[in-house]
């Protein structure tokens, strides 16, 4: 059975929840009907026409591209034009469009943080605009036959996650007393009589985003007619995300071992660097893509070299004034390395949902510069 774009949007905001793209993105499902059913997916760094060819060769019924399509407001739809002939070539072949951009870099698990892991980079924090995610903790008192149903209903709707482990809760037995009062139809005990049973005290974290929808599908797997439960705001932030990532290597390397590693790790063809190929690097600053724009924050953070795309000629020679190192290894060649990642989180997913849905990496290249 095929499957609604409505719960691939689902997953895929999951992994990267819209509401962590910056002021000025455009994020989120951008052409078609949410509600058809499809039964291939593939995912792509930037849709191009030879992507659309791609997709219209293999059935794809969603195209999953982390460079937004739509970005600025559109005027028209013309044929003559590049965007709009993309855009109409996707509604001609029935092919929906989803884009995390901004969203899919500074979340925990997203562009930065693949980029990171592939060059072994620890303990790393955001290089800037940090979001702390407020957490809330819901308690609630379930009675044992119902232990299982209410977990699963308060998972699905978001509640559970730290880090990259789901259905995180806590239980406790204990004894729940109540009396049903008059007018009250009670799951358990007669009106009128003190009712002792026992119960589980349940505990889980939610993020503030999904606290109105854990609370409510708690509420309807629940069997009692009144349900005790208690929502606490944490103080601990669980999750920080945010643009680029600041980390530490185990060892020091050299500048020009360092730019081994990328063009080895990276796959890239050249790689350009600032400073002195022999300086020991250990502290590191990086951001997938267009990062050109926080070489000052690299600084501020103490880093001894900033790992970025389409660095322009004014930023080097500041890097090369201040002392800091700067690798450019390729805006496409930093942001590509999160599409076999996004495929594999998003299959895992869709095992986990049992959906019928083939998730494909687009084979097209979509590189506009040669090397000579
Ligand atoms: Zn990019």
């Amino acid at each position: 059975m095929p499957e609604r774009i409505k719960n691939i949007v689902q997953m895929m905001e999951e992994i990267a929840p819209p509401y962590l793209a910056e002021e000025w993105d455009n994020v989120g499902f951008q052409i078609g009907d949410i509600n058809q059913l499809i039964d291939k997916a593939m995912i792509c760094l930037e849709v191009t026409d030879a992507v659309i060819d791609e997709a219209i060769a293999k059935g794809v019924g969603l195209i999953i591209s982390h460079h937004p399509l739509i970005f600025r407001p559109i005027r028209n739809i013309r044929m003559q034009d590049p965007t709009g002939k993309m855009i109409f070539r996707l509604i001609q072949h029935r092919i929906g469009l989803y884009c995390a951009h901004t969203n899919l870099d500074s979340v925990l698990g997203g562009v930065n943080d693949v980029l990171a892991t592939i060059l072994e980079i620890k303990d790393t924090i955001p290089l800037n605009n940090t979001r702390f995610e407020k957490y809330f903790k819901l308690i609630v008192f379930v009675p044992h036959s119902h232990v299982e149903g209410v977990r699963d209903a308060m998972c699905r709707a978001g509640g559970g996650h730290i880090g990259n482990y789901s259905h995180c809760t806590f239980q406790t037995e204990g004894i729940g007393t109540f009396k049903p009062l008059e007018g009250t139809n009670p799951f358990i005990g007669k009106q009128g009589v003190i009712e002792k049973t026992p119960e589980v005290r349940m505990e889980i974290i939610v993020p503030k985003e999904k606290l109105d929808a854990v609370v409510q599908e708690m509420i309807q797997a629940h069997p009692y007619e009144e349900v005790a439960y208690d929502v606490i705001p944490l103080d601990n932030a669980v999750n920080r995300h945010g643009l680029g990532r600041v980390g530490k290597f185990k060892k020091p390397l050299s500048l020009f071992q360092l730019c081994q590693k990328l063009k080895e790790k990276l796959g890239t063809a050249s790689i350009k660097f600032v400073g002195d190929p022999d300086k020991q690097v250990q502290k590191v600053g990086l951001c997938g893509g267009s990062g050109g724009e926080f070489i000052q924050e690299a600084l501020n953070c103490g880093c001894d070299c900033y790992i970025t795309g389409d660095i322009k000629y004014h930023d080097a020679q500041y890097a090369l004034h201040t002392g800091i190192a700067l690798i450019d290894a390729g805006h496409l060649e930093t942001e590509q390395i999160i599409c076999a990642d996004l495929a594999r989180r998003l299959e895992e997913a869709v095992q986990a949902h049992r959906y019928d849905l083939q998730i494909l990496l687009s084979q097209t290249n979509i590189n506009p510069f040669q090397v000579l």
